[in-house]
């Protein structure tokens, strides 16, 4: 998606492929020693690709041809050092002058030519939103569905056509511009008053609301909905939900930097819960909002009332951007489930950042910057305290200090959670065997938790399994990934939901039908909704 938004904008882009051991061993022979593992995954892989282009072209041409787009940061942890590291590393692999473009979170972009090359302007921007928002929402439906496919790789099949049919709409789909929507007698007049303010502000807010709230998007996904009740699913396979936290790379990346969790936790028989990069977007903007508030403590001192006009600037410059912040915030998040319930029917909020810090403060302090922050605590306790998860994974890179630091804290939270299931993988370039006993032995007790909750969602219904099983087959909006499986308060694992469901439907009670769903005995499951599935 963020390769159509860039040809979009006239730019040639491609991904570089995702790292492996051999794009670390490059990267530990071209960086300083001692940096952290994402260091060395990404600046070996660049170099990697750069090494391919090779035969067909010259270094100087390569240098001249390309630029590298990355993330960057002037952050407290390693993440600051990163482009510093990539210039030093290109120089040694002979790509000097090689250009790079640093997206900073919290400053746009920096290019080390001084010329960044991108035109930004409100299209682009939205479209970037909307690229975050939809690779959140297809990457959690892709860890979603596939444990339970009946048919092996559809849903990495569907999840191509998704994402190709996202790019195509991100790609072409006609923006909105004011003098084409207005009358045809008015054009000739605004056509020639293009540069003037009002032209300009009429312009942007009609573009931020058709992105916003512009049925052409949500007639894409309504497509891409059509397309996704082709596959089938079995909800009742008991699974264990594994929710994947830890440092932003390694928690993203599906490839050897973080062994592979993914798809090994899925050969293991869990359902893995993935982080959405929105989580992070909801972050930065919490965290920008909370500093504001700590410095506003400072206001009196520095703009007292003695001159009334600058407090009074101070303190209303003060108050702008914390209602920027609570606008971008609510923007993010309405247009979050906007697209979600386009997509999947339904929406589902994303944890609040101020219940996570809350938790967390305790124990680590929200106000400490570097890494994830005080994020790896607060979501171990948020997905253990509202059960939304059988067991919780941390995988971190090898020496990555925030994320040591966090793991101090969670040792002790275990003793204090004894219903916690959480552990903590650091992820070398070696060392994966022995990471994945540990994920097994942690696992099997996350199964045993799966498998009593079925039971007792068995024991809680009134039909037998086989009788499930066979309205199941009878019913083939039962075998649809778009079948939305109620989430009950305390109970986690989507088979032990879906026969909860499906025996109110057998019933013809609870809220899928004309019922009054039985009183649960004590001790029993609860049927009341419970948190969403983004959330677990
Ligand atoms: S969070 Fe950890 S692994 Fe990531 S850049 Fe910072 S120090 Fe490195």
């Amino acid at each position: 998606m963020i390769q159509s938004i860039l040809r979009r904008n006239g730019l040639q882009c491609q991904r570089l492929p995702t790292p492996d051991r051999c794009a670390h061993e490059i990267g530990k022979e071209y960086c300083s020693n001692g940096l952290c593992n994402p260091a060395y995954f990404t600046i070996g892989s660049l170099i990697e690709y750069l090494r391919s282009l090779e035969p067909a072209q010259t270094r100087e041409e390569i240098v001249r041809n390309y630029a590298f787009f990355t993330a960057g940061s002037n952050g407290p942890c390693r993440f600051g050092m990163y482009e510093a590291e990539f210039r030093a590393a290109l120089n040694a692999a002979g790509y000097n002058g090689f250009r790079l473009l640093t997206f900073q979170q919290d400053h746009g972009v920096n290019a080390s030519s001084g010329q960044s090359g991108f035109q930004f302007s409100v299209d682009f921007g939205m479209d970037a939103l909307h690229a975050f928002i939809l690779g959140d929402v297809l990457n959690y439906l892709h860890h979603r569905l596939r444990p339970y496919e009946l048919q092996e790789g559809d849903s990495e099949r569907m999840m191509e056509v998704l994402a190709s049919d996202a790019g195509l709409y991100l790609e072409t789909t006609k923006r909105f511009e004011f003098s084409e929507s207005a009358p045809e007698i008015l054009r000739p007049f605004l056509e020639r008053h293009r540069a003037a303010r009002a032209y300009r502000v009429s312009n942007t807010t009609g573009k931020i609301l058709t992105h916003l709230y512009g049925r052409k998007l949500r007639a894409s996904l309504g497509k891409c909905r059509e397309r996704m009740n082709r596959m089938e699913v079995d909800w009742l396979r008991v699974k264990p939900v594994v929710k994947v936290i830890g440092e932003f790379w390694a928690q993203q990346t599906e490839g050897d930097g973080n062994y592979q969790m993914f798809q090994f936790l899925e050969k293991e028989g869990a359902e893995v819960s993935v982080e959405p990069i929105s989580n992070w977007v909801l972050y930065l903007l919490n965290q920008a909002n909370q500093r504001g508030i700590v410095r506003s403590r400072l206001l009196p001192h520095q703009a007292p009332w003695s001159k009334p006009v600058t407090a009074f600037r101070a303190r209303l410059s003060h108050w702008l951007k914390r209602c920027m912040f609570a606008a971008g915030k609510g923007i993010y998040q309405g247009h979050y489930a906007r697209l979600e319930k386009a997509l999947l029917g339904a929406s589902h909020p994303l944890p609040s950042q101020l219940e996570i810090a809350a938790l967390a403060n305790p124990y680590y302090s929200s106000s400490l910057r570097g890494g994830e922050g005080h994020l790896e605590v607060g979501k171990n306790l948020y997905y253990t305290t509202h059960q939304l998860c059988h067991m919780v994974l941390a995988v971190k890179p090898f020496g990555c200090l925030p994320s040591l630091q966090s793991d101090a804290v969670q040792a002790g939270l275990a003793e204090r959670f004894p219903e916690m299931v959480f552990l903590a993988v650091e992820t070398a370039a070696e060392g994966e065997v022995h990471a994945y006993s540990r994920v097994q032995m942690a696992l099997a007790e996350a199964r045993v938790k799966a498998q009593n909750e079925f039971e007792t969602a068995l024991r809680s219904a009134r039909q037998p399994l086989e009788e499930i099983r066979r309205f199941v087959s009878q019913h083939p909006e039962l075998r649809s990934p778009l079948f939305r499986v109620t989430r009950r308060s305390g109970v986690v694992s989507t088979a032990a939901n879906f026969v909860l469901d499906v025996d109110e439907l057998m019933s013809g009670s609870g809220d899928r039908g004309s019922i009054s769903r039985r009183d649960p005995a004590p001790g029993s499951l609860r049927s009341e909704p419970g948190p969403s599935h983004q959330e677990a």
